[in-house]
């Protein structure tokens, strides 16, 4: 496809709402709007709050059969379920591009990737743990599941993210009620749908539906978990929102990463990694590299690497061949990055690199390497989620630190040195969930992912991240 056939985008058949089983309309109708042309592509239906405790209500009917489902059952129906997902998987990221904006290959990757954290939480058999078994007594620690859990999701990763949390979630014996971003409802609806092909009714509904929706679920009686990965501001809201049913919570709310660069780093070596780290998905990743720190001495050296990387990047439609990075995903998103450059400028950033990307109307933004020392500007002090990286220069590595931690964010962060002694030294010193090494930002099934301070609470993935989806049940018995 070239940009000339933006206007001839492929026709999207609505996916419905799951509740119960069934694929079902709703009254609130959302237009989804591809971030590539700005014009709504596809109108889905969102969810009244009736529909919501109709699913609610299915979903506690559904978990109680589930948790007594053998658990070896319930993993070969959960990698029955990632199996079907991967049997659609070119229909889903056809729809997750023409959402979410992210080129087509890179769609594709994020199911993929979501898929094997599923199948890494399937494998998982969480085994009891016997504290004592003698003459006089039997104890057992056994990990129960919650009961219903609800997905609730930003628009950077659609499906990675409801992946996350629906792998765990059923496979530790629990019902799931997804609520995606209404920014990007429908490869996650149509999952939904797909599911149905293979699970039981009502143990996987999925509900579109705005912010208000996600607050009745948080409110919900009847829900028992909040699992959400959205920004720090709903983050918070949640927590309140949850504790009048004192509901479980995992939150990985936003990050704004450090990447501290020693002075032994060669810059033409790192700075694809670096550029990378930082902007890929158009910069909204959560924990995307979002400030650079680099040496006083080599800050004009690394500004030139990085613009040498970035004048390579083709910004474009997700679906023209050739694209690395897609258009910023709404409106909002993308006048607020306009909004941190102009006022970084105004404060006397040096914007060292603009890229060229596409004349609207869809919602891009050109690459941006600013170079700024300070780091109340805005670009630097809040994470901005967009193609934009500032370059900070540093006179110590102590003083690096210091600016890389001053910050209620504490999602990831790294440092880059051919030296590994070092690296580990000033790792050390870094307060984030992950700290990298000379990479930013890895992520593996098998090992925990959240954030320190005020960038979560709780972690997904790994064994870690199973548990937070169930509670201990001692068994205590008297011989
Ligand atoms: P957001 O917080 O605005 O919305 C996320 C979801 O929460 C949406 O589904 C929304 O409808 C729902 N929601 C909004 N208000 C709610 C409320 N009061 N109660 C319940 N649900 C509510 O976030 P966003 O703008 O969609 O996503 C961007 C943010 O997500 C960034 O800050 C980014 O860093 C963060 N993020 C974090 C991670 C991580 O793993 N730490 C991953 C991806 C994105």
């Amino acid at each position: 496809m070239t940009a000339a056939d933006l206007t001839t985008r492929p026709a999207v058949t609505a996916p419905r709402l799951t509740i119960d089983g069934a694929a079902v309309d709703g009254p609130n109708g959302l237009d989804v709007v591809d971030p590539a042309t700005a014009a709504p592509f596809v109108r889905v239906p969102g969810a009244s709050v009736e529909q919501l405790d109709t699913a609610v209500t299915a979903a506690n009917r559904a978990a109680a059969g589930w948790r007594r489902t053998d658990p070896a059952e319930r993993r070969r129906l959960v990698l029955a379920f990632a199996g079907t997902v991967r049997a659609h998987i070119d229909e889903l990221a056809l729809l997750l591009t023409l959402e979410q904006g992210k080129p087509l290959a890179r769609a594709k990757g994020e199911i993929e990737s979501g898929l094997r954290y599923v199948e890494a939480a399937a494998a998982t058999e969480l085994a009891d743990e016997v504290v004592r078994d003698d003459a006089s007594e039997r104890i057992v620690v056994r990990r129960v599941p919650l009961g219903v859990v609800a997905a609730i999701t930003a628009w950077n990763y659609p499906l990675l993210l409801a992946l996350w949390k629906i792998g765990p979630a059923l496979a530790t014996g629990n019902a799931v009620i997804v609520k995606p971003s209404p920014f990007t409802p429908v490869a996650t609806l149509r999952v939904g749908e797909l599911a149905q092909e293979v699970l039981p009714p009502g143990v996987l509904q999925v509900l579109a539906g705005g912010d208000d929706l996600g607050r009745a679920l948080v409110e919900h009686e009847g829900v028992h978990k909040i699992s959400f990965t959205g920004s720090q501001r709903t983050g918070k809201a949640i927590m309140a929102g949850a504790a009048g049913t004192l509901k479980r919570l995992t939150l990985e709310l936003g990050g704004n990463d450090a990447g501290v660069v020693l002075p032994d780093a060669d810059p033409a070596a790192i700075a694809s990694d670096l550029y990378w780290g930082g902007l890929s998905n158009c910069g909204q990743v959560c924990a995307g590299l979002k400030r650079l720190y680099v040496p006083a001495a080599r800050a004009a050296e690394y500004a030139e690497a990085l613009t040498d990387v970035a004048r390579t990047v083709r910004v474009g439609s997700g679906l023209e061949d050739g694209v690395v990075m897609g258009p910023v995903q709404n409106a909002p998103q993308l006048a607020r990055v306009r909004g941190l450059v102009e006022d970084a400028a105004a404060r006397g950033a040096d914007v060292v690199f603009r890229g060229e990307a596409p004349d609207g109307p869809g919602y891009f933004h050109p690459v941006t390497l600013l170079r700024t020392d300070s780091d109340d500007v805005g670009v630097v002090a809040e994470e901005q989620f967009g193609p934009v990286l500032p370059i900070l220069a540093y006179e110590s590595v102590d003083e690096a630190v210091e600016r890389a931690n001053g910050t209620p964010f504490g999602l990831g962060a790294s440092v880059w040195s051919a030296d590994p002694e070092r690296a580990d030294d000033v790792a050390d010193r870094l307060e984030a969930g992950t700290v990298w090494v000379n990479q930013h930002p890895m992520l593996s099934p098998d090992t925990p992912f959240g954030g320190l301070k005020q960038s979560g609470i709780g972690v997904e993935a790994s064994v870690h991240g199973l548990l937070a989806y169930t509670d201990i049940s001692v068994l205590r018995a008297k011989r």
